[in-house]
């Protein structure tokens, strides 16, 4: 994986891309005050970008708001001023998260029993070496649907709640002066499970909600280049016609990708057939 870096996306908007193990993005939008997008993995994750903030003299975060409960997304937010912003279904993950033992052996528990997955575990031990202190900080700004900020200086950012197989409380946020959309990892398929999948039925009103925002700077939870509007649109169209001839023909894979080249007249490059494989194991992985 490349060096995280920051990079100024917009007027009012800067981004440090993804970094490993598993580090995901982290934006801060600068207007009167400094709102962050997400907390980071860790303590070091989040002070590395505080710093990197620092360095470029932008004011540090007055608040912050999170995508989802993921540990990768929350574990950094004790070092950072509150209000902590957070939908219902995120704060209540979090109070789950807090009452857990980190130290490897539990997580080691966790995964046995598939209460965690194996690769979560890894990446928790990577980015936090043993002895490992975790504090969970829980957020006190509590949202159900949607929560408009204005930060002052012109600047707004929208947060929405739109679910997805990803996290059920999955939110992205918006700054309309910036066109810019954060989307978290809300596009990624559901993890917590053998084998990660895709449902049209939690997918597709997610790609018809995300569509609706008028973004040309679209930016992924551990995507490390911004997608421009042809490109996020690109990715929802595969998307859609993959769910779409899953749901037609069937768990066969092989058939799937040959209507996919029958229709398209194009051969199905990798992410295609992951998309395929993902929504072929959402037909069963709910029972
Ligand atoms: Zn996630």
């Amino acid at each position: 994986m490349p060096e995280t870096t920051l990079t100024q996306l917009s007027d009012h908007v800067y981004w440090m891309t993804p970094g490993a193990p598993d580090r995901p993005s982290l934006a801060a939008v600068v207007g009167g005050f400094t709102l962050m997008l997400d907390a980071g993995a860790s303590v070091a994750h989040t002070r590395l970008f505080l710093g990197a903030l620092a360095a470029v003299g932008v004011a540090a975060p007055r608040s912050v708001a999170l995508t989802h409960w993921h540990w990768d997304h929350v574990f950094g937010a004790e070092i950072l001023p509150r209000p902590l912003i957070a939908h219902e279904a995120t704060a209540e993950a979090l109070v789950r998260l807090a009452g857990y033992d980190w130290s490897d052996t539990a997580l080691d528990q966790r995964v046995a029993t598939g209460e965690e997955i194996a690769s979560c575990a890894e990446d928790i031990k990577l980015e936090l070496p043993e002895p490992r202190r975790v504090n969970i900080a829980l957020p006190d700004t509590v949202f159900s649907n949607r929560l408009d900020l204005n930060l002052g200086d012109g600047v707004t950012c929208q947060i929405v709640h739109v679910g997805g197989d990803h996290a059920a409380d999955s939110c992205v946020m918006y700054i309309p002066s910036e066109r810019v959309l954060f989307l978290g990892d809300c596009l990624y398929p559901a993890i917590y499970a053998p084998a990660h999948y895709y449902t049209t039925r939690r997918l597709f009103p997610l790609l018809d909600t995300v569509s609706a925002f008028d973004a040309d700077i679209y930016i992924e939870g551990h995507g490390g280049e911004a997608m421009s509007k042809a490109a996020f649109r690109a990715l929802a169209d595969k998307m859609r016609l993959a769910g779409t001839l899953v749901d037609s023909i069937g768990a066969d894979e092989r058939a799937v990708l040959a209507a996919y080249q029958t229709q398209t007249g194009q051969t199905p490059d990798e992410d295609m057939q992951e998309i395929v494989t993902d929504f072929v194991t959402g037909l069963t992985a709910e029972g």
